[in-house]
C-alpha cells in the first residue's frame, strides 16, 4: 500500500527527502521505542539530549481554558526525571488516521527538568490543527510517542543584570520556562520583567504561577498582561505588545545591559524583531541584535 502511494504521488526531491525523513523517522521511533527501567540512585533522564524514543502514558488531561489542555504524563518511574536543558522541547509523534507519514511537533514543557515521575505539556489547540487536536483527544492510558529532546536557549547566570521576556498565546511555555530556571536557581539574581499578550482574558495562560512568583521573589519579577480584545473590566491592559507599551514598562536597552526573549506567533515576532526589509519594534527602541533572541 505504501509503495502504491509512492508511485501515485511522484514526489519531486525535496518532497521526497521530507517523505523519507518523516519515513524514517516513524519507523525509526517504532524500532526503537526504550524501554526505560528505574535504577537505584541518581535520576535518570528522559530526555538527556538528542534521540529519545519512548512512550509516555497520559496519566490526566485538564482543560484549562476554552482550547487550552494541561497534559500530565507518567515518566518510567519517580526516579525517572525529564532532564531538558533550560526551555528545551520534546518532540512529539503521531500517526493520524489514514495518513502514511507521522506527524512530528515540538512541545516545551512546562514542569521543572528535575520533576521527578511526570512531565506536562501545556497544549492549545488549532482548529484543524493535526498534533494539538489529537492531543487534546488522548484519554489517560493512551501513550504519546516522544522521537527527540530539542535544546532551548543558551542561558548563563548573572550574564545580564535584567531580561526581558515577550510572550504571546501558547508562546507562553518557554518563557515560562526561562522564568522559571532563572528565578529558581539560587545564583542567579537577573531581574525579570515579563510582557505577555493574549487575545483575550481567557487566553492568559499560567497567570497564577506568574503571580506566584511575584509574590516569591519581590523585586526580581514583574509581569505587565496585555490582551487585544479585553473583556469588560478586564484587569488587564488593552491592545497588541507596542513600542510604546514597551517604552513604558521594561528596561530600556540604552541605560544597562539586557537582553530579550521573544516567542510568540509569528505575527508578533515579526513586528517585533522585524524582517528582511523592515527593523522591528525591538531595534527601533535601541536593542542591537546580539541582545534579541527568538525562541
Ligand atoms: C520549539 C517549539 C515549542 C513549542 N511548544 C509549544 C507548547 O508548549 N504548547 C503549544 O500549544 N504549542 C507549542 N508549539 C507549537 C506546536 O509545535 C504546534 O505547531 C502547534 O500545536 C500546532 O500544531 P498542529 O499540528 O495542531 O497544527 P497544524 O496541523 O500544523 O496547523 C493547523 C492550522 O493551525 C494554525 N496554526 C498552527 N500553528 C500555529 C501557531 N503557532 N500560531 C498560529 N496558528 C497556528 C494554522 O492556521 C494552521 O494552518 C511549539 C513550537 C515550537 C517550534
Amino acid at each position: 500500500m505504501l509503495s502504491g502511494a509512492l508511485h501515485r504521488i511522484r514526489p519531486t526531491p525535496v518532497v521526497a527527502s521530507i517523505a523519507i525523513g518523516g519515513i524514517s523517522l516513524g519507523l525509526m521511533s517504532k524500532l526503537m521505542v526504550r524501554n526505560i527501567h528505574a535504577d537505584s540512585g541518581a535520576p535518570q533522564k528522559v530526555f538527556g539530549g538528542g534521540l529519545a524514543m519512548v512512550s509516555l502514558p497520559l496519566e490526566s488531561s485538564m482543560l484549562v481554558n476554552h482550547n487550552t489542555k494541561l497534559l500530565r504524563f507518567k515518566l518510567p518511574s519517580n526516579n525517572h526525571i525529564s532532564g531538558l536543558s533550560l526551555t528545551g522541547a520534546v518532540l512529539t509523534l503521531s500517526w493520524p488516521k489514514g495518513r502514511w507519514l507521522p506527524v512530528a511537533r515540538p512541545y516545551t514543557p512546562i514542569s521543572a527538568s528535575d520533576q521527578p515521575g511526570v512531565v506536562d505539556l501545556l497544549v492549545k489547540r488549532y482548529p484543524d490543527g493535526k498534533q494539538s487536536s489529537h492531543l487534546h483527544s488522548l484519554q489517560p492510558g493512551e501513550t504519546l510517542r516522544f522521537a527527540a529532546a530539542i535544546p532551548g536557549v543558551t542561558w548563563k547566570a548573572n550574564s545580564v543584570p535584567h531580561v526581558t521576556l515577550i510572550a504571546g498565546g501558547a508562546g507562553i511555555t518557554p518563557i515560562f520556562q526561562l522564568a522559571q530556571g532563572i528565578l529558581r536557581n539560587p545564583e542567579d539574581k537577573t531581574v525579570i520583567t515579563l510582557v505577555y499578550g493574549a487575545n483575550t482574558d481567557e487566553d492568559v495562560l499560567l497567570k497564577k504561577e506568574f503571580d506566584g512568583f511575584e509574590k516569591e521573589f519581590p523585586g526580581r519579577f514583574k509581569a505587565v498582561y496585555t490582551v487585544s480584545r479585553p473583556f469588560e473590566k478586564s484587569p488587564f491592559r488593552g491592545g497588541y505588545v507596542t513600542k510604546q507599551l514597551l517604552e513604558e514598562v521594561t528596561e530600556s536597552p540604552l541605560d544597562r545591559k539586557t537582553k530579550v526573549f521573544v516567542c510568540g506567533p509569528p505575527s508578533m515576532e515579526t513586528s517585533l524583531v522585524g524582517s528582511r526589509s523592515e527593523q522591528g519594534i525591538l531595534e527601533q527602541l535601541g536593542y542591537r541584535k546580539d541582545q534579541i533572541h527568538k525562541f
